[in-house]
């Protein structure tokens, strides 16, 4: 641990920290989604679809584009690990880091989830959180975030010298090596970092750790998104159940997640910008 500091401040410190912060991706040129016009749609949604992911366990569904799929809590609080890819392309996939640096550490109605490089484009928008109420709470900790990973065996199996065979981690790989008849190893190099879905976290004011604390989600609670282009989607129920204590072992009561897909009334979509990948082209 690195909290030692043993190195002498200069004498003009203060200046120096005291530079204003500046937002490194200003989002002022992003085109913005039509709320509005998502909201008209949600009013007209009939369920096609519905999986349910067993506790610790991970399930795929599928979102045909300009569809919506709600994840729900349903038996008690529990957090869900989210892979999304390009359902015609598992090369394109989620890419949490630059959804993070577009919109912020945690996500809500209204921010989108991009797709990798070369890519670049919203693969989903997010159009109702029931946890939207949650904000930010009194130790920095909210809900939906795109800052941690998902748990894995390896990282497991570093700190705690055991080996655990249902992280998150294996449950997306397992999971996906089933809808597209991979072995293990070629479902690995799929699973990507995830948006922890109700998952209540953030970083420690003194030592600046990452933290999770009791999920504050319900059964009933549910985040929604509008697919953008055809999805396909892997959830885990990660063993951390509400990830109020542990993960990565069968310690935490851990409940099933329902997903369910819904169709709108397709003709109020028929101006809707999809969203076609970066235009920008490498130099030959
Ligand atoms: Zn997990």
């Amino acid at each position: 641990m690195n909290t030692e500091n043993t190195i002498a401040a200069p004498a003009d410190a203060a200046e120096r920290q005291a530079a204003k912060p500046v937002i490194c991706y200003p989002v002022s040129q992003l085109p913005q989604p039509n709320m509005g016009l998502l909201e008209q749609a949600r009013q007209t949604l009939a369920k096609i679809d519905e999986v349910i992911v067993p506790p610790r366990e991970a399930s795929t569904f599928s979102v045909p584009e300009g569809h919506f799929a709600r994840i729900v809590s349903i038996d008690g609080p529990q957090v869900g690990d989210l892979n999304l890819w390009n359902a015609k392309d598992l090369s394109e996939r989620f890419f949490s880091g630059k959804t993070r640096q577009l919109h912020a550490t945690h996500v809500t109605t209204g921010h989108r989830l991009w797709s990798s490089m070369p890519s670049l484009r919203p693969m989903a928008t997010i159009t109702h959180d029931t946890l939207g109420w949650y904000g930010f709470d009194a130790d920095g900790g909210s809900v939906h975030d795109v800052i941690g990973t998902r748990c894995d065996p390896y990282t497991n199996r570093l700190l705690s010298g055991d080996d655990y065979h249902h992280c998150c981690h294996s449950n997306l790989c397992n999971a996906l090596a089933v809808a597209k008849g991979f072995g293990f190893a070629e479902a690995e190099k799929y699973v990507h970092d995830v948006l922890n879905v109700f998952m209540c976290t953030g970083f420690t004011k003194d030592t600046h750790q990452y933290f999770m604390k009791a999920s504050p989600v319900r059964p009933g609670d549910y985040l929604e998104f509008f697919a953008e282009i055809d999805l396909l989607g892997a959830l885990s129920a990660c063993p951390g159940g509400d990830c109020s204590s542990s993960h990565s072992s069968d310690a935490a009561a851990c409940y099933p997640l329902k997903v369910e897909i819904f169709r709108p009334d397709m003709a109020l979509l028929g101006d809707w910008p999809w969203p076609k990948e970066s235009a920008y082209q490498p130099p030959r």
